[in-house]
């Protein structure tokens, strides 16, 4: 069996010790020769080219030259001190500048020895400069060829330790020089041939060196496809073996309880997407499989109602239902929002949080096993191992980005065994999100769920007009905000709340509460933030809710799903402060009556190019999915909502879910048809790809925690 030098550390590489390693594996995540050939370069410098230093510009990126240096010269003082090396290639002067002690750059670089050069040009004082240029002996330039040249970003703490491009590029060099045999492939070779892939092999190497623009794109096309490939295929794996292991509760017919619901207590019509969606869970409920679906819909789109709908048929089946939500304010309002709906038919629904204590949570505990409480709403409190239900049959969570892969899978435990079947009947659960999630995304990190959309606004709703104001001119905030309350609207007012800056921020929340007071000195006004008590909070709360004062001042707790449909302006303070999502997500607070509302967004007069960015598009769209596009482009995936939880790993080498949507799509198919084609997994030609695949997996996600 031949041993896999990939998986060889680094140390054994001549020039890399401890020291370097450790640099390497904490700045890099590079451990192993295999790590090294993954780092793919940033970009690739076309070597064919060199220029001469007096045609250098402001607005080269980079440049390559060829010359030598005359001598060193110690410029600046305390931390500023460098060493300026003067270089020549018979046309004019450039300054090469190091900040390292002279005696480390004299014993590193020869005088009047010709150097090939490589760097961004700056201008400075009349003359251009290259700090910490890379730097390579002429003759041995030569000797390694020409054509594109890897380039290595390598993190600036790395660069301060002397860890550049050329010392990355000759660690590959060597790898590849080592290797004997070639990479091994990980996809069945029938998949390689048929999709005209690359081999992994060249692939790889293409990476570093490859031969052509288009050598390069095939070889990156193809590693992005292995990449989401086996995404893919983890998912779709994954959500069969759950199929496999659990079934669940057959819900046949919509009875007295839904129809009752849909035609006497109904205060207004289903939107069309509304219908669309109840249709499509009742499909699912009714089918056997348990139902795993995602409902994404903008802030105010309906959510709330579809999910005590689809309760209701459960219900109708003789089954428990529950919902979760991500706070006691919002469970509080589900619950006041329900019994409001249900009116008076004869549904018990019951509230259980923290704070639902002693004889009354006793109570509730003994209706939900005797089954006589058949709504239960609460937090996280509700999955807990001590609440038990006597059926349940359909769980809803709402705003899903604070509960992860691993809190669904604690719903499994309230599930029943189907005696002697070998599998487990569990509850049919509805995850729902208003933080839109582009489609890509949702399907590598969201692969396992199916999705509805609610794509349309219950009528009469006016779009929201999203002005941008700079901090100073407050009173021409304070104007509209007047005018606004004057014909009997509710504001609120939003400060940022961070861990890191939380004392600042409530000081700036209370200051401004005092600015507000001043200025407003005939309004009641409510302030709210985490460091208040509970019960302090609630009443603040349902101050501004009642309608009794009319400004509600607040940090982010207000975030996800209050609902008072008399607030027509939310004001987001320091609003650069704020991802795009977030922003979005305030902005729903507003908007939820029949009255035009708005959204001014308050920012400093500093504001970086992708701040300036967020708030035009704020400014241009209301439509959640834009905005969710634009915040993946703007950010990454990896840093979007929910993905922390996914399980599923973020550091994609190569693909961009952002930019590579049509890979997502082919590597899911494929993986599709790759399993339908191997429901086993004992098929010879997929034996490699499997062992790839465990491979990958012992760096992620414990699947076998969830079953
Ligand atoms: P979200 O999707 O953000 O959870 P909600 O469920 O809170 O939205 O709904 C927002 C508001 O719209 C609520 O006041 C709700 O009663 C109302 N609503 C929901 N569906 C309709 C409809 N089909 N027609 C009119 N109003 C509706
Ligand atoms: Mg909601």
């Amino acid at each position: 069996m031949p041993i896999d030098a990939l998986k060889y550390p680094i140390t054994y590489l001549a020039n890399v010790g401890d020291a370097r390693a450790k640099q390497l594996k904490d700045g890099m995540g590079i451990e192993t020769y295999g790590d090294l050939l993954l780092q793919f370069p940033s970009k690739h410098i076309d070597r064919s080219r060199f220029y001469y230093t007096h045609e250098l510009t402001t607005d080269m990126p980079y440049v390559q030259m060829r010359g030598q240096i005359l001598s060193f010269e110690e410029e600046g003082f305390g931390r500023k001190r460098r060493i300026v090396g003067h270089f020549s290639d018979g046309h004019g002067i450039v300054d090469l500048v190091w900040f390292n002690g002279l005696q480390y750059v004299e014993k590193s670089y020869k005088l009047l020895t010709p150097y090939v050069v490589f760097g961004k040009p700056v201008l400075f004082r009349d003359r251009f400069s290259i700090t910490h240029p890379e730097m390579e002996l002429a003759e041995r330039f030569s000797r390694s060829g020409m054509g594109l040249r890897p380039y290595y970003s390598i993190p600036d703490k790395l660069q301060k330790r002397g860890i550049n491009t050329r010392m990355m590029e000759q660690w590959v060099a060597t790898v590849f020089r080592i290797l004997h045999e070639p990479l091994p492939e990980t996809l069945p070779e029938y998949l390689v041939q048929e999709l005209k892939l690359m081999s992994r092999d060249e692939a790889i190497r293409a990476m570093h060196y490859p031969q052509s623009a288009d050598h390069l794109s095939r070889a990156s096309f193809r590693l992005k496809f292995e990449e989401l490939f086996f995404i893919q295929l983890n998912i779709l794996r994954y959500s069969r073996e759950r199929n496999r292991r659990f079934a669940g509760h057959v819900f046949a017919r919509v009875g007295d309880v839904f129809n009752d619901f849909y035609y006497h207590h109904l205060p207004f019509p289903l939107t069309g997407a509304q219908k669309r969606v109840i249709r499509e869970i009742r499909e699912d409920v009714r089918s056997g499989r348990q139902m795993n679906r995602l409902l994404q819909g903008d802030v105010g789109s309906g959510k709330t109602l579809v999910a005590l709908m689809s309760m209701l048929i459960a219900l109708d089946n003789g089954f428990q239902a529950c919902i979760m939500a991500p706070t006691e304010i919002l469970a509080e309002q589900h619950l006041d929002t329900f019994r409001q709906f249900l009116g008076d038919m004869p549904v018990r629904v019951e509230l259980l949080t923290g704070t639902v204590k002693g004889k009354r949570r006793q109570a509730i505990m003994e209706g939900l096993q005797t089954g006589e409480v058949q709504i239960l709403v609460g937090t996280h409190a509700v999955i807990e191992d001590n609440v038990t239900f006597r059926n349940l049959g359909f769980v809803v969570i709402d705003e899903q980005h604070r509960f992860g892969v691993a809190q669904r899978a604690k719903l499994w435990n309230k599930g029943q065994d189907a005696e002697g079947q070998g599998f487990r009947i569990v509850p049919h659960v509805l995850v729902m999100t208003a933080t839109p999630i582009p489609r890509t995304l949702a399907m590598t990190v969201y692969g396992d769920l199916d999705v509805s959309i609610i794509d349309e606004l219950p009528p009469g709703r006016k779009p929201i007009t999203t002005i941008h104001h700079y901090e100073n001119r407050r009173e021409e905030l304070y104007r509209g905000l007047r005018q606004q309350i004057s014909i009997g609207r509710q504001a609120y007012v939003v400060y940022p709340l961070i861990k890191e800056s939380e004392k600042v921020d409530l000081q700036n929340l209370e200051e401004g509460f005092h600015q507000f007071q001043k200025a407003f000195p005939d309004l009641s006004i409510s302030m709210v933030h985490g460091k208040m008590k509970p019960a302090d909070k609630d009443q603040e709360m349902s101050r501004f809710v009642s309608g009794e004062t009319q400004i509600l001042m607040a940090t982010t707790v207000i975030e996800v799903g209050v609902n008072v449909p008399n607030a027509s302006v939310m004001v987001i303070m320091n609003a650069e402060r704020f991802g795009l999502a977030q922003l979005h997500q305030l902005r729903g607070r507003v908007g939820r009556g029949a009255e035009q509302s708005y959204c001014i967004l308050v920012t400093s007069f500093k504001l970086s190019g992708d701040t300036r960015r967020r708030i035009q598009i704020m400014t241009e769209t209301n439509d959640g999915f834009e905005i969710a596009e634009e915040d993946m482009k703007l950010r990454g995936p990896g840093d979007l909502e929910g993905t922390q939880q996914s399980g599923i790993p973020f550091d994609l080498h190569i693909a961009n879910l952002a930019r590579d949507g049509q890979i997502v799509q082919l590597a899911r198919d494929v993986a599709r048809r790759v399993l339908d084609s191997d429901p086993q997994g004992d098929r010879p030609e997929h034996q490699g790809m499997w062992q790839a695949l465990r491979d990958l997996n012992k760096n992620t996600i414990d699947w076998s925690a969830i079953s």
